[in-house]
């Protein structure tokens, strides 16, 4: 397709960004290759916009993909940040802003009786399935197609057909002996669990989830989904990792724990966490974590573990998420949401607007969506022409139409009638799209 704007400083420096970086970016899917043109080089943000290099302001949906819950550059986060930054940015010794952050994440999320701080939210779901491993002493982990758990060697393997299918690897690199102990199994399917586990008794060492998934678009669990889980782990020996990276703290103060209340031995976070800065975590029950070094012999560690700027953000933010800023989020949500849909509904273009709390993504078909499969059936080059209308009207949504959308508590009035005004055209670009 082509594109009825320009980026041209965006674009000079994605030229200059390709020689020196594979695909020009540090992070796939900011390549934009799934909707095409020009990423957008971001200098700054404020509140709920963002302003490109070339000088252009956006109302920003992804919200650098769920961590900027209260918006960017909250003044708070930034005054928190700078005051310890200036107090030296590395000890590599242990320091309160750690403590003080492990009790605020203790305090929320009941299952979590001690928690362990890392870098990234890869860091935290690969961590938890060596303790899942090194607690049970069994090595299979089954996860869930559509279910993405970062780059996890073991985590990265696509779904085979038919059930408790041992996995392909999904990228070269991770060796069939990587992904050969890790079932992938349909989400939303609970006989394909029991099948799997009655199929390796005694192999299984975790199951993983995302507690409501988003990397797929934003799907939920089923009604007793999640529990069933729980169950047959319980039942089979296994640990079950609800993995609360993208809705940890966001989709309620408690995550999606404070949904459902179902309960998981482990627990995996990052982003709204880490205040915009790297930080993540996984804990759980105390006597698994217990097995962790150097309490116990499953080794863990990181340099800039507890990072003292990073725990300072990620308290600073945590303290500020109140009740009523979840209810801000949770309101800007719903009005975004209607606002889609109507216009969308208008236009008479088939499609589905999905959520979990706050959390949602719009499919462009009618069809109920329950797994990766009905995902993939959706008119994805309808969300292409959609994405481009929004952009060039000034509002930056997911580069991709299988990515939830993220809203924070600092998206005002204004910025929610500059959504308002953009839809219109939008929805009629995917009205006229074609494949
Ligand atoms: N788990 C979930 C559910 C995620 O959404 C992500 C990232 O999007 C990760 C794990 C990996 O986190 P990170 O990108 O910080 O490594």
């Amino acid at each position: 397709m082509s594109y009825s704007y320009e980026a041209p400083v965006s674009q000079a420096l994605f030229d200059r960004a390709s020689r020196v970086t594979p695909g020009g970016v540090n992070s796939p899917v900011r390549a934009f290759q799934a909707v095409g043109g020009t990423p957008r080089f971001m200098v700054s943000g404020t509140g709920p916009y963002l302003t490109d290099a070339d000088g252009r302001e956006y109302v920003d949906l992804v919200c650098s993909w769920g961590p900027m819950i209260l918006g960017h550059a909250h003044p708070e986060v930034v005054a928190a940040v700078q005051d310890a930054v200036a107090r030296g940015t590395s000890f590599g010794t242990p320091g309160e802003g750690e403590v003080a952050l492990a009790e605020e994440i203790t305090a929320r999320v009941a299952p979590v009786e001690q928690v362990r701080l890392v870098s990234s939210g890869t860091e935290a779901t690969m961590s938890a399935i060596r303790l899942a491993r090194g607690y049970t002493g069994r090595a299979k982990v089954m996860k869930f197609a559509g279910c993405y758990h970062g780059h996890v060697d073991a985590l990265l393997a696509a779904a085979g057909s038919g059930l408790a299918t041992f996995a392909l690897p999904d990228t070269p690199g991770v060796t069939g002996a990587q992904a050969g102990d890790t079932i992938v199994l349909p989400y939303n399917d609970l006989d394909a669990v029991r099948a799997a586990f009655a199929a390796h008794p005694g192999e299984i060492a975790c199951v993983i989830t995302e507690a409501s998934p988003g990397n797929m678009g934003v799907v939920p669990p089923g009604e007793g989904f999640n529990a069933g889980l729980k169950e047959i782990c319980a039942t089979g020996g296994a640990l079950y990792i609800s993995d609360e990276v993208m809705t940890g703290f966001r989709t309620s103060k408690a995550g999606w724990y404070g949904v459902d209340g179902v309960r998981p031995d482990l627990m995996t976070f990052g982003k709204v966490m880490g205040g915009g800065f790297p930080a993540a975590a996984f804990g759980g029950r105390a006597d698994v974590m217990a097995q962790l070094a150097p309490a116990g012999p499953v080794y863990q560690a990181g340099t800039l573990s507890g990072n003292p700027v990073a725990t300072a953000a990620g308290l600073a933010q945590l303290r500020l998420l109140d009740d009523a800023a979840y209810a801000r989020v949770d309101a800007v949500s719903a009005e975004v949401r209607n606002l889609v849909g109507e216009a969308l509904a208008k236009e008479g273009v088939a499609h589905t607007v999905s959520a979990a709390s706050n959390m949602f993504s719009v499919f462009f078909t009618d069809r109920p969506v329950r797994d990766y499969e009905d995902a993939r059936k959706q008119e994805a080059f309808r969300y292409t022409a959609f994405f481009h209308s929004m952009l060039a009207q000034g509002v930056y949504l997911p580069p991709s139409a299988f990515e939830s959308w993220f809203v924070s508590a600092a998206h005002d009035a204004r910025a929610v009638e500059r959504i308002a005004a953009a839809l219109p055209a939008a929805a009629r670009a995917a009205s006229e799209a074609t494949a």
